[in-house]
């Protein structure tokens, strides 16, 4: 009974930090969607937190909306 109390808690604590990390991605792709941004690269067309496409790929072009920074093509991109 204690290991499954211990269980339930847990579960309840990840399922509150992973609806909270939704939330805030949400309202950030809210208001990049307002802009018309690329919520991957903020409209810029490119993004330079990912070390590991730096790489293999060109590293100046945004993966999720092919460089062009547009919320439509990144919307398109990753639905
Ligand atoms: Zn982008």
């Amino acid at each position: 009974m204690e290991k499954n109390d211990c269980e339930v808690n847990t579960l309840g604590l990840l399922n509150s930090v992973s609806d909270w990390m939704a939330a805030r991605q949400e309202k950030k792709i809210n208001e990049m969607e307002t802009l018309g941004y690329c919520p991957d690269c903020h409209g810029k067309g490119f993004n330079t937190y990912n070390v590991y496409e730096f790489y293999y790929t060109n590293p100046y072009d945004c993966l999720s909306c092919n460089g062009s920074g547009s919320f439509d093509d990144w919307y398109e991109n990753t639905q």
